[in-house]
């Protein structure tokens, strides 16, 4: 014990008051009175420990460094409670308490000015992007919601596409028009170009098979085509049907065939000619009626590029009144009764490719705009 009252009476920096001492300790004696303290001994007068208060008081709220004042509490309620002498050092307090409490509101401003900084860049941001949508959105405009018209086309479109599909892969059957709100759909399909493309195709695979059969000299390699919307066209009769929403009339229909006006198919003239040209005997057959459209039929073919083909079959008196398929199965029939060996066989009814004596493939070319049975 009288170690450390020596230890502490030797430092320059005690100070006694009524039994009480305050000790400010210097860096240099710190590690040595720690390790005095530690061992055991204690003091047999009251005392006190200052250090920086400064580097450690902090509101548990905000997180703000302690002010002057708030510091002060601890050591003043210490002080009153225990009746402990309070030593100031007045000539300090002052300054002491004026930088101290100068050093909150710098340090708390910078952080608010940071935090302002940082929320006018974010909000400028925001408005940029805003801004940029608007102006890059297809119409200048943000996307709004389609109008009850728009909707309805595009359910229209859906459907027609649908409907379109359904036909082709004969899952619709029979049918006698196109459902009205299709007719957009199949006008689109019919003369912007579609068609075409997707009758250019199935023609180019036709001529990837036909090309490379090996023909007979025997000349009885044969070949079918359909006449109607195979080798000529009629869409443009069609067209004036609303492309099959319309009722199919006989007359009308009939009336038009007799112009002679209906355009070839340029992709199955083409192969017609290809297939000609190769060898084959290739066989026109049409459900047109014989008494009365073989001779403008005839013209009709020859005058769009239809030249050279082995025979023109017209639905004769004795098949009328039945089915595009009995009929058009019963000529094949006949065809290879003939001896013929019928390769291919292209039209754009399933009527036109179903029943007998088939031949070795069929090719069905599109048309959603009426239904053979
Ligand atoms: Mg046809």
């Amino acid at each position: 014990m009288k170690e450390i009252e020596k230890f502490l009476r030797s430092s320059d920096c005690i100070t006694s008051a009524n039994n009480h001492i305050v000790c400010n300790i210097k860096d240099h004696d710190k590690t040595a009175t720690t390790t005095t303290i530690t061992s055991g001994y204690f003091f047999t007068w009251s005392c006190r420990i200052g250090t920086e208060h400064e580097k450690f008081g902090f509101e548990f709220g905000s997180l703000r460094p302690m002010k002057y004042e708030q510091i002060a509490e601890l050591p003043n309620d210490i002080a009153e409670r225990f009746d402990w002498d309070k030593i100031m050092e007045d000539e300090k307090e002052d300054q002491w308490k004026k930088s101290w409490n100068s050093r909150i509101p710098t340090h708390h401003n910078k952080m608010i000015l940071k935090i302002k900084f940082l929320q006018a860049v974010v909000a400028g941001l925001t408005y940029l992007t805003t801004l940029l949508s608007r102006v890059l959105s297809p119409k200048g405009r943000l996307p709004q919601q389609k109008s009850g018209e728009e909707s309805e086309r595009e359910e229209n479109e859906r459907f027609g596409l649908s409907w379109r599909v359904a036909v082709e892969a004969n899952n619709v059957r029979p049918w006698r028009t196109v459902p009205p709100q299709c007719y957009h759909h199949l006008e689109n399909y019919m003369c912007a170009g579609q068609y075409e493309l997707d009758l250019n195709l199935v023609v180019e695979h036709i001529w990837l098979y036909a090309s490379q059969i090996p023909l007979s000299p025997d000349g009885m390699d044969a070949w079918i085509l359909d006449v109607d919307d195979t080798c000529i066209s009629n869409v443009s009769y069609y067209k004036a049907r609303r492309f099959g929403c319309d009722p199919f009339d006989s007359t009308i229909f009939k009336a038009w065939i007799k112009k002679g006006m209906c355009p070839a198919n340029p992709a199955v003239r083409s192969l017609f000619n290809a297939l000609v040209e190769r060898g084959f005997k290739v066989f026109l057959l049409t459900g047109r009626d014989k008494a009365t459209l073989s001779e403008i039929t005839t013209l009709n073919l020859h005058n769009q590029g239809f030249i050279g083909y082995q025979r023109l079959i017209l639905r004769s008196g004795e098949y009328k009144g039945q089915s595009a398929v009995r009929y058009k199965s019963a000529i094949r029939k006949e065809i290879e009764g003939e001896g013929y060996r019928i390769w291919g066989n292209v039209g754009d009814q399933w009527s036109d490719l179903q029943g007998e004596c088939l031949g070795k493939r069929t090719f069905k070319l599109p048309n959603p705009m009426y239904f053979i049975s």
